[in-house]
């Protein structure tokens, strides 16, 4: 791949080609001053990321003239960093291709080969003690302190995987107006079950069914007492035992938990209120795309909690949606009729199962309206990037 230098060598290929021979390469003076402007990471990380894009462009070294030239970013310092300086890496580069593999236009290192070709992999690398960037080979600082290095890495690699997390997130902008549609059309399901809710507990609480302390395993149990003789010297007690059984399983059960947690509506609102601070269109995500990192962890962060959020929410109320269900009821249903069952409940259904009647017996229960929405399928709010919501 030499041959794409030759047009850079104007009219004296062979002679050229003996200078270039030595590797050596020039270092501007202006490339060695100190520009100890970085105060800060992030400062230093903008800086960074735009010094490795212009190094993946433009290579490292230039060929004028037949002199082989570092092409320094103005924002680096050319300089050999100080032993046991600390160090934090910023971005990996790799030369363009043609420059990678031509040795002669490999980059030299401040921290080893200082005016000799050296590495086609490279860091953009921070030293905040002296707050300059240099660009060292990738694992050229491991030998003049290894364990600083290694910390660097490390933080490097950690900061890799946040930016990946990150981008993923992001990359639902699009996406975000299909979730509020789907969160929008579960709402009036929301609002059947925060309804009914307050209906069942209403009736248990009117006529005195402690039914959730029995029902919280999800098991409806049947209860035999027994009666037994105790003989011990010279005294004879009796003893009731209390055998349970159970004999199906209930789910939904948390649905008549005596909590005081917001209502499905309430938390569905919130969401969407949260999700109607972004705009679900290719162009803002792409506008977000080019924002700085903070904005972008910062919507990253909305955007996750808001999944998380709506993932929670979908979970208990597909959970609670089956303690209405007609087959749920029908089965606590023929449970009440028992003599042996744990609980004194009185349940019917009526109207073709669209009233439901809860309570102690005949003349003591509430009617329950059972909403045709409680029947409907719930959509999805997280079917979109589950994978990177954990
Ligand atoms: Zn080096």
């Amino acid at each position: 791949m030499e041959e794409t230098d030759a047009p850079l060598l104007g009219g004296e290929p062979a002679a050229d080609d003996a200078r270039l021979g030595t590797n050596r390469v020039v270092i501007p003076e202006r490339a060695k001053l100190e520009k100890p402007k970085f105060e800060t990471f992030e400062i230093a990380l903008q800086t960074g990321k735009r010094i490795a894009a212009f190094i993946r462009k433009e290579g490292r070294v230039r060929i004028e003239a037949g002199v082989r030239l570092l092409n320094a970013h103005p924002d680096e310092t050319y300089s050999k960093p100080p032993a046991g300086a600390q160090v934090e890496y910023l971005q990996e580069f790799v030369l363009p291709e043609a420059h990678a593999k031509a040795r002669r236009r490999q980059s030299p290192c401040p921290c080893c080969q200082f005016q000799s070709s050296k590495f086609a992999r490279g860091i953009v690398a921070w030293f905040p003690d002296e707050c300059v960037i240099r660009v060292i080979g990738r694992d050229c600082f491991a030998r003049l302190s290894p364990e600083e290095h290694q910390k660097a890495l490390r933080n490097y690699h950690q900061r890799q995987k946040t930016e990946k997390q990150i981008a993923a997130l992001l990359r639902n902008i699009p996406l975000i107006g299909g979730v509020r549609d789907a969160i929008e059309s579960n709402l009036d399901i929301a609002r059947s079950l925060d309804r009914i809710r307050a209906d069942i507990l209403n009736a248990l609480s009117k006529h005195d069914v402690r039914l959730w302390p029995m029902i919280r395993q999800g098991w409806l149990n049947t209860v035999k007492e027994s009666r037994r003789n105790n003989v011990s010297p010279g005294r004879m007690t009796k003893t009731t035992i209390t055998t349970k059984t159970k004999v199906a399983p209930v789910r939904g059960t948390q649905l008549i938990a005596p909590k005081t947690s917001l209502t499905f509506e309430d938390r569905l609102q919130q969401c969407i209120s949260v999700l109607s601070t972004i705009e679900p269109t290719k162009e803002y995500y792409e506008k977000v795309e080019q924002s700085d990192d903070r904005e972008r962890a910062k919507l990253a962060r909305i955007i996750q909690n808001a999944f998380k959020t709506l993932k929670a929410i979908e979970k208990d109320m597909l959970d609670q949606l089956q303690f209405v269900d007609i087959i749920t009821l029908k089965t606590i249903r023929s449970w009440s009729l028992r003599e042996d069952a744990e609980a004194d409940l009185f349940l019917e259904l009526e109207d073709d199962d669209s009233v439901l009647l809860l309570g102690r017996g005949l003349g003591r229960y509430e009617r329950i309206r059972i909403d045709g929405a409680l029947r409907r399928r719930l959509e999805s709010m997280t079917g979109i990037s589950a994978k990177d919501i954990n």
